[in-house]
């Protein structure tokens, strides 16, 4: 569980989320940092902590995740992080004033919705909801957008991540099951300091979708009831998701690796 902040002024320090809010109310912070948005950023890991309740639950992020081994660490031992490592959750929000200053009466904006769905886990049925919030169904055109801030448009429209092509395909399977909208079209909309650009991504057949949610909800299932402990990356700990996207829990990773004696 995340127990709280580690200061982004002085490593030494883990401080509990209410610690960190007093600090910025008092302004004279010790990272320098502007006390607006860690303030912003705090309120936003309050609704972040995960339940018990939650556990039956799958969301399409804990789907589409590219380690879920980092998902169980963060579920089950104490972490801290850095306000400024939770930046992408401050910039995020950008997106959703977009969203609210803008219209149209054919789209569905930004509505959290869960599909009942059965998931095979050792010979078990195991009834589950998968969890989503597509940012907008077009139901006029038949699409689904989902906007994702970055540091460059050109970048990521390069190579395309396979978490989004997955994120989007759950998104449209959802859609359907929910809705009963069929939509032929899905973008993603990046957006950087410079442009936009709505970037169409390949459709993926709803039985694929299926048999994704299958094995990765299986996986996950596996180690929320059994235990079993999802491997590291392979390539670990040299892969970028390590290195870069990992700091709240690279060291519980790496002395778990060590006990597992691989
Ligand atoms: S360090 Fe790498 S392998 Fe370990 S939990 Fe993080 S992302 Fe996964």
């Amino acid at each position: 569980m995340r127990k709280g902040i580690t200061c982004d002024g002085d490593e030494r320090y883990n401080y509990t989320i209410e610690e960190c809010r007093k600090c910025a109310l008092r302004g004279k912070m010790l990272c320098g940092r502007d006390p607006a948005i860690v303030l912003d950023t705090l309120n936003l890991i309050d609704g972040y902590i995960p339940t018990e309740r939650d556990r039956p639950t799958l969301t399409v992020t804990d789907l589409t995740a590219v380690c879920h081994r980092k998902t169980y660490l963060q579920e089950n031992y104490d972490y801290w992080e850095k306000p400024s490592d939770l930046f992408f959750l401050w910039r995020g929000t950008f997106v959703h004033e977009i969203l609210s200053r803008v219209d149209n009466p054919a789209w569905i904006k930004e509505k959290k919705f869960a599909v009942p769905y059965t998931i095979k886990l050792n010979g078990e049925d195991i009834e589950v909801y998968i969890v989503m919030k597509p940012d907008v169904i077009d139901t006029a055109n038949l699409d689904i957008r989902d906007y994702k801030t970055t540091g460059s448009v050109f970048k990521s429209t390069k190579t395309i991540s396979m978490s989004y092509k997955y994120q989007l395909g759950c998104y449209r399977w959802g859609v359907k099951k929910h809705y009963d909208i069929l939509c032929n079209t899905y973008h993603d909309t990046f957006i950087d300091m410079k442009q936009d650009k709505m970037f169409p991504i390949p459709l993926m057949p709803l039985e694929e979708v299926e048999k994704f949610i299958q094995i990765q909800g299986a996986k996950i299932l596996d180690f929320r009831f059994n235990k079993n402990i999802p491997p590291v990356l392979k390539g670990y700990p040299h892969y970028w998701m390590c290195r870069d996207y990992c700091n709240s829990v690279i060291h519980l990773c790496t002395e778990l690796h060590s006990k597992e004696g691989i």
